[in-house]
């Protein structure tokens, strides 16, 4: 005996989330068909279409945003200093701390050579057509103490180095290869105090 072939296809989405193994799908396909939770299965599957189809990117940050400026972008009382991170979640973290009150850039994503990603994949063209019209006084690179994440550092410091543009990176209160999303407040604020002049 097999699965109704729409109960796999369930299963099947539940699985395709990050951190959801085979086991915890099945459940999770068991508990939405659930006669108590019914109707909060088809509410979640409403917001879930609504939240794909109307979330988008913000046109100056790149940040997640429901309109075509995220609130951050749009708030003209935040200090005048850039901070580039590589993903929303990290802006999030960031913003959690209450250490920093300036606005963001998001890359969405690192350039990585051995995912054969490289930085046309990633939002540096955004970054520099956005420095030539916005005036920051303080640049900081803020991805992830990974590989990926110094190997990019490293190249929006040379390539803004170039232009004539000062970066700073987070400082090493930071443990090495930790992803951003993985660090304690704390520890995020301490990189903050520690940052350094690339
Ligand atoms: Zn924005």
């Amino acid at each position: 005996m097999k699965y109704p072939k729409k109960f796999k296809d369930l299963i099947e989405g539940f699985e395709s989330f990050p951190g959801i193994g085979p086991k915890t799908a099945e459940r999770l396909a068991f508990y939405a068909i659930s006669k108590q939770s019914k109707d909060a299965s088809l509410r979640f599957a409403d917001s879930l279409k609504d939240a794909i189809s109307s979330i988008c990117e913000c046109e100056v940050c790149g940040m997640i945003a429901d309109e075509s400026k995220c609130e951050i972008c749009k708030d003209d009382t935040r200090d005048k200093k850039l901070m580039i991170v590589e993903n929303s979640k990290d802006v999030i973290s960031f913003e959690k701390t209450n250490a920093y009150k300036g606005k963001y850039h998001v890359l969405n994503g690192l350039i990585s050579p051995t995912n054969g990603i490289g930085p046309d994949d990633i939002s540096i063209d955004k970054l520099i057509s956005r420095l030539e019209s916005e005036q920051f006084d303080e640049i900081i690179v803020a991805t992830s103490s990974t590989i990926d994440g110094e190997i990019t550092a490293m190249y929006i410091n040379k390539l803004l180095a170039s232009k004539g543009i000062k970066t700073y990176r987070i400082g090493y209160g930071l443990p090495v290869s930790t992803d951003i999303e993985y660090v304690d407040e704390i520890t995020l604020i301490k990189s903050l105090e520690s940052k350094k002049e690339m």
